[in-house]
Order: C-alpha cells, then structure tokens, then sequence
C-alpha cells in the first residue's frame, strides 16, 4: 500500500544533485506528497516541483520572520493562490532557534494565519518550545480557519491532547522512531487515529534506521510502520487512516 508524506522540503540543496531521482523514489512508494515553502524563495521552488502526485505550499518560516513586510506578504498571497499550493506555511514559532526575535515570530505567524482564513487555505504549524505561545495565538483564529496542522510535533501528550482538541491534525516526522524519544511515542499514542498524520521533514530527520544520513521522502513508510507497531495496528490499516487524513487536511479531495 502506498503512503503519503505530508512534509518534506525537497526544493532545498541537500537535493540539488539527485532531486528528480529522489522523486521518482518517493512516487514509487508515496501516493502524493507535499514540499512545504519556508519562505518567499524556497516557496517557489517548491511549487516549481508541483505535477501529479507533488503539491507545494507557501509560507514564511518562523527563522525568517524578521524579513515578513507588506510586500513579502503581497507576494506570498499572490503565490498562495497559484494551482498546486494547497496549504499557508510553514508558519509559527521557534523559540528554540530563535533566528528572529519572539514578538517578530509572533505578528509574522498572526498576520499568516489572518491570510489563510482569508484565502480559507489550511495551515502547516512549526512549534519548537514554544507550546503555550502557540496555543494562544491559534485559539484565535483556528475557528476561521480551515484545517490546522501541527507538523513535526515536538511536545508532550498533554500538548498533543490540546492540539486534538482544537481540531488540528498532528503530525510525526522520523524523530518519533529514535530511542530516546519516548515522550514522542507517548504524544503520539494520545493522538486519535482519525487525527494522525506522518512526514519525513526531509532532508531532515531521517528515522533511525537511516540515522545521520540525509532524509527523503520515501523513508516516510518507516515511519508509518513505526507508528503501526507503535498503536498495535496493521501498518495497512494506519497508512490508509493516514492517507486518508492527510486529503482531508490539505482538501486535496
Ligand atoms: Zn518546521
Ligand atoms: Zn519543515
């Protein structure tokens, strides 16, 4: 049965040498997949790549928030309702990398998620210790909003639970899978199956097996098997939950 990577980035340099091979890998594997902007530059070769079976999304990455104006944010409207984007983001808050000062994180991730309820796209949330922040600020707009998803979830089950409960899709990337990440594997048995989603974050985060060595998209179905074994279900019925999720969340159907 085939998977679906909800979030990878392979427009970054770590493909430049192999993209069109890494691609065709992941389409042997993946029904679809999705390259996540993380800024003006890397949104747009991110829709670059779109063709059947590839979608991309737009957005300013919490690093760059900094850089967010009035005509950044033109031009990434103008981008978000290109054919083939079907999500804002990577958007949200990074207070463990703080690349941009916190209240510029904070009005760059309001003034995005006022566009996608806007434009009634569905959001694409990066949160890195800054869970009660986050919260906050989607408690806001999540009723206005079309599909919210909390990607490469790093926080506790209790987070995990308040996500659900706003109505956010949470999504575990290859960290899941590494030995010392138990309290991953908790969040991730509190999430309801019907609320699930997996990602590689490639060229990030390879599971482990593949460990230290760059991330791709088709080593999503690692972590989907995990995330079987994980909630002692049938990995073919967790996939097709999870595909299944991942259309309902980006509308794709
Ligand atoms: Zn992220
Ligand atoms: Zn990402």
């Amino acid at each position: 049965m085939k998977g679906v990577d909800t979030h990878c980035h392979l427009q970054m340099a770590p493909f430049d040498e192999d993209r069109e091979a890494a691609l065709d890998r992941a389409l042997q594997v993946l029904k679809w997949l999705v390259v996540v902007g993380y800024g003006l530059d890397g949104s747009e070769s991110a829709l670059a790549l779109c063709r059947p079976g590839v979608y991309a999304t737009a957005g300013f990455h919490p690093y760059l928030a900094s850089g967010y104006d009035d005509a950044g944010e033109a031009r990434l409207k103008e981008l978000a309702q290109k054919k083939g984007i079907v999500a804002l983001g990577e958007m949200g808050l990074d207070y463990f990398n703080e690349f941009s000062p916190r209240p510029e994180q904070r009005v760059c991730f309001e003034r995005q998620l006022a566009l996608a309820a806007e434009l009634q796209l569905p959001v694409i949330i990066h949160c890195r210790e800054a869970d009660e922040d986050t919260e906050a600020i989607l408690k806001d707009y999540i009723s206005d909003l079309p599909e919210c998803i909390m990607h490469c979830f790093g926080g506790t089950a209790s987070f995990a639970e308040r996500c659900v409960g706003m109505g956010c899709y949470v999504s575990f990337a290859g960290n899941v899978t590494f030995p010392k990440a138990q309290t991953l594997r908790e969040a991730a048995l509190v999430v309801p199956l019907e609320r699930l989603l997996a990602e590689t974050d490639a060229p990030y985060l390879a599971p482990q097996s593949f460990r230290g060595k760059r991330c791709e998209p088709a080593h999503v179905m690692t972590t989907l098997t995990f995330l079987a074994q994980l909630k002692g279900l049938p990995p073919e019925q967790l996939i097709g939950q999870v595909v299944k999720n991942g259309e309902q969340a980006y509308r794709l159907c």
